[in-house]
């Protein structure tokens, strides 16, 4: 635990970690909100955070490459593609039908085992399209990795999910929300 908080005393230190009162992309309202773009744009920082996870994924077995989605997934998933010596690194894109395709030229191989890697795991919606595409080109995803674990270890998958930080961050539809009845000032932070 204490190390979870070493962690978290790191984002909070680059601005990766915000507390307040906030409309996340959903609608949905929260106390606390990880913009970690702040994190990423550090690369010496966040190579303490790719090689955690890839002290992790080394229980996994061999992998033939890493997908991330784009955007938040490219940079933690070059990162930790990196700490695993000959492994590939991949993104998806949004394709047609709210879908996520692999462009330019990537390929996965028949049965090869892949690591999904994202900066922030909530529903994991668009993780979950990254499975179906490396799934549908005949891929194994063997777990998905994330800078920050926002379910609170409760993964959306039968397969892992591992993370460097796992926290439950509540939150709210507006009409419930307590921040909105107490009147703190909302933020739109990516604005
Ligand atoms: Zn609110």
């Amino acid at each position: 635990m204490a190390e979870q908080e070493q962690w978290m005393q790191q984002l909070q230190d680059v601005g990766a970690y915000l507390e307040g009162h906030f409309e996340l992309t959903t609608g949905r309202h929260s106390g606390q909100f990880f913009m970690l773009a702040r994190l990423t744009e550090r690369p010496w920082i966040l190579a303490q955070w790719a090689k955690q996870l890839a002290r992790q994924v080394h229980t996994l077995g061999p992998l033939g490459a890493v997908v991330g989605p784009a955007m938040g997934g490219i940079i933690p998933g070059y990162a930790v593609a990196q700490e695993l010596k000959g492994v590939r690194m991949i993104f998806a894109e949004k394709g047609p039908d709210q879908t996520m395709v692999l462009r330019r030229g990537f390929r996965i191989e028949l049965d090869e085992p892949v690591l999904v890697v994202e900066d922030a795991v909530t529903t994991g919606a668009s993780v979950t399209k990254v499975i179906e595409a490396v799934e549908g080109m005949g891929g194994r995803v063997m777990a998905v990795a994330a800078l920050v674990d926002r379910t609170g270890g409760q993964s959306p998958w039968a397969i892992p999910l591992l993370s460097v930080v796992s926290v439950a961050i509540p939150s709210w539809i507006p009409s419930q929300c307590p921040l909105c009845a107490s009147e703190v000032a909302l933020i739109r932070p990516k604005a």
